[in-house]
């Protein structure tokens, strides 16, 4: 019986492999872009009309008035600027917490009473959301359970769901706690199904070990983790990111206050998520040090939907005045020089959708005084930088084929990503409509 099963499967692979060597050998499609206006990201103006040539999931070529090679698809968004796909520096697809709620109530929820296969599912709707918003890369920063950011992202790689290409850390390197609230006890294990908990230096290490052998492509620490009171030593920082740089792997530190952030940043890490307190002096650091800063905050509109589900909600100059302290640290960063990338950290339920959120969250940055172009480089050409790949938030020649098309001039005010028309990742059409910009 095993001989003919394996008789069998010899005959399987003969019939199969000229097939797939067949596949290897296929062209890749070649589609034609005409974009009505192309914005450049790194120089930050949008540059006229121009046709970009897309192999596979990359740019072969980007100029004006290409020819359309032979066999190739066009898609005609000339009656629309293009931009590249955006990217949300910060996010956490597998985590909503509701009003109310604290991150042990969710993960009791998440772990217990719904469990991961309902967590998954509704993960997958969120990615699918950020992809009609025009974001086709996220960065996932924990609060994922036990590696199902890694899950999902592979889903979407093999092209079972649609969503974002997905830089996931699985679970934040933190103190004892995690980010939950003091629990008497945890019969459960609800800490150690959301963070890593570090105990020590040679731990701090083997952490980071862990998470890369996972397929984790950041590592995200924790120096501080309100609402617990524990905070990483300076030693299991320093730890954690030579650790990760020996691996060529980027660390994301959450870090709130000037001292935590100090740690950090003199530590080495790649980015500052938050930063609510942090002094000029340190942002003259992260300057000279090239830490990027992913400023968490809300847009005002984001914030009155936040809190309309308050018993008494406050009104508007409240909640203002409340985004104030946010908006002044992103615009001293800006002067000091500090690298700006887009971070929504959304986990409320919003209404509009995570990737309506992630988009609302550059309003906020421009509400603060960014213009409306360095609020859409942020979320392009840094955040690419910020993720460490040449092929991301640049439309160029061997960057990843993802374009979004929007109507009007999103460098004169960002009202036209509130409807992109046609959101291409990888060269294909994964959201909006292939004709909605054609010209005829
Ligand atoms: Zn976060």
């Amino acid at each position: 019986m095993k001989s003919r099963l394996f008789a069998a499967a010899l005959t399987l692979v003969a019939v199969a492999s000229p097939t797939l060597a067949q596949a290897q050998r296929a062209p890749q499609p070649v589609v034609l872009v005409r974009a009505g206006n192309l914005f450049d990201s790194e120089a930050g103006r949008m540059v006229g009309p121009r046709d970009i040539l897309i192999r596979g999931e990359r740019i072969a070529e980007v100029g004006e008035a290409l020819a359309t090679p032979e066999g190739a698809t066009t898609i005609d968004l000339r009656r629309c600027s293009v931009i590249p796909g955006l990217i949300d520096a910060h996010t956490h697809l597998l985590l909503e917490q509701k009003g109310g709620e604290g991150l042990s109530d969710v993960a009791a929820r998440d772990h217990v009473v719904q469990g991961d296969v309902y967590r998954a599912l509704t993960a997958a709707g969120r990615a699918r959301e950020y992809v009609e918003a025009g974001f086709t890369t996220v960065r996932d920063l924990g609060n994922s359970g036990r590696f199902l950011d890694l899950v999902l992202e592979r889903a979407i790689d093999d092209g079972r769901l649609v969503g974002p290409r997905i830089y996931a850390s699985g679970p934040g390197l933190a103190p004892a706690g995690g980010q939950m609230e003091p629990m008497p006890n945890d019969p459960h294990d609800l800490v150690n199904g959301e963070y890593r908990i570090v105990t020590g230096v040679e731990d701090a290490r083997a952490a980071v070990r862990e998470a890369i052998a996972r397929g984790a492509e950041v590592i995200k620490m924790y120096p501080e983790a309100t609402p617990q009171r524990t905070r990483l030593s300076v030693e299991e920082i320093r730890a954690i990111v030579s650790e990760a740089s020996r691996h060529g792997v980027p660390v994301a530190a959450h870090a709130t206050s000037d001292a935590s952030i100090r740690e950090a940043v003199e530590a080495g890490v790649t980015s500052i998520e938050h930063a609510y307190d942090v002094s000029d002096e340190t942002l003259q650091l992260m300057a000279r040090k090239g830490v990027w800063l992913a400023p968490t905050d809300p847009s005002l509109e984001m914030a009155l939907e936040f809190t309309r589900s308050w018993p008494q909600q406050p009104p508007r100059e409240e909640v203002e005045g409340h985004l104030q302290g946010g908006r002044d640290r992103l615009m001293r960063a800006r002067r000091a020089g500090v690298r700006i990338a887009l971070g929504s950290d959304l986990y409320f339920p919003y209404g509009p959708g995570r990737g309506a959120g992630s988009r609302a969250t550059l309003d906020g940055y421009v509400e603060a005084g960014l213009t409306p172009t360095q609020a859409l480089q942020s979320a392009t050409w840094e955040a690419g930088r910020l993720l460490g790949d040449d092929g991301l938030g640049v439309v160029r020649p061997r960057a990843f084929a993802d374009l979004v098309a929007v109507e009007g001039d999103p460098t004169e005010g960002l009202s036209p990503l509130r409807a992109p028309r046609t959101v291409i990742k990888g060269g294909r059409v994964v959201a909006g409509e292939i004709d909605a910009c054609a010209l005829d």
